[in-house]
């Protein structure tokens, strides 16, 4: 294992940048629907009175919509477990009557059906990890770390981390400076010695570029999307071309 000079480590978005959505066409709705049926079985085994499943469905929409609406003003993190308070609120159950963290437990989260990593994503992550750099990865995501990690499982990327972050637990979202200063601290580096890896520019890229990280712009030939004015350091196509790009940057 040789040990990295400038760059001690890459961060990483999830979704399009670790994982390939091409394949995922469904909406998302349709996604969520069998979650969300999950938890109306949760709800009415435990004695609550539910409307109809679509009328259940509608509310958990809007109250997701809602929350992620005034979440963007202050790039806050949208939180689960306080969506699901929202829409039992809105429901006029009793909440002092439901365990939160069974709810969740019981919407049994699981690999979005289609989705999988890239072709090039083990072998990039094995070769990094090999190569010395610590690895991290953060996303806009309003569920708990611990769910997103049973995709990460379910892939076999979660050995490869270091740390790990969603903005649903931390309580910022990207691009604020603020999630990706706390997963550096948490790895114990500065800013410029790290690279941020993301496929969205006004989040993944417009924050490591605030946060004073080396930027790199994920753009796989099936995301398509506008620059509005930020500069990315570097743009790949397909993980593996980061090799090249450390290599580069360590002065190899
Ligand atoms: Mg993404």
């Amino acid at each position: 294992m040789t040990q990295p000079s400038l760059i001690h480590a890459i961060i990483f978005d999830f979704d399009d940048t670790l994982i390939d959505w091409s394949r995922q066409i469904k909406p998302y709705p349709e996604i969520y629907r069998f979650h969300l049926e999950n938890l109306y079985t949760f709800l009415s085994e435990t004695g609550h009175t539910l409307p109809p499943i679509e009328t259940f469905v509608q509310q958990y929409q809007e109250v997701v919509r809602h929350a992620w609406d005034e979440a963007k003003i202050v790039w806050a993190g949208v939180n689960f477990a306080t969506v699901l308070k929202t829409l039992f609120r809105a429901l006029a159950l009793d909440l002092s009557q439901i365990d939160i963290q069974a709810a969740m437990q019981a919407f049994n989260w699981q690999p979005v059906p289609n989705v999988a990593p890239f072709a090039d994503t083990h072998a990039t992550l094995q070769t990094l990890k090999q190569q010395g750099y610590q690895l991290g990865l953060i996303t806009n995501s309003m569920m708990p770390m611990w769910m997103r990690d049973i995709e990460l499982r379910a892939y076999e990327l979660i050995d490869y981390f270091d740390g790990r972050l969603t903005s649903g637990d931390f309580g910022h979202m990207k691009p604020h400076p603020a999630i990706y200063h706390e997963l550096l601290r948490q790895l114990g580096c500065r800013p410029e010695q790290a690279i941020f890896v993301g496929d969205r520019p006004a989040n993944d890229i417009a924050g490591a570029n605030d946060a004073g990280m080396i930027s790199v712009l994920m753009s796989p030939p099936h995301v398509i999307r506008d620059l509005n004015g930020v500069q990315p350091d570097y743009t790949i196509e397909t993980l593996q071309d980061l090799l090249p790009i450390l290599a580069a940057l360590e002065g190899a």
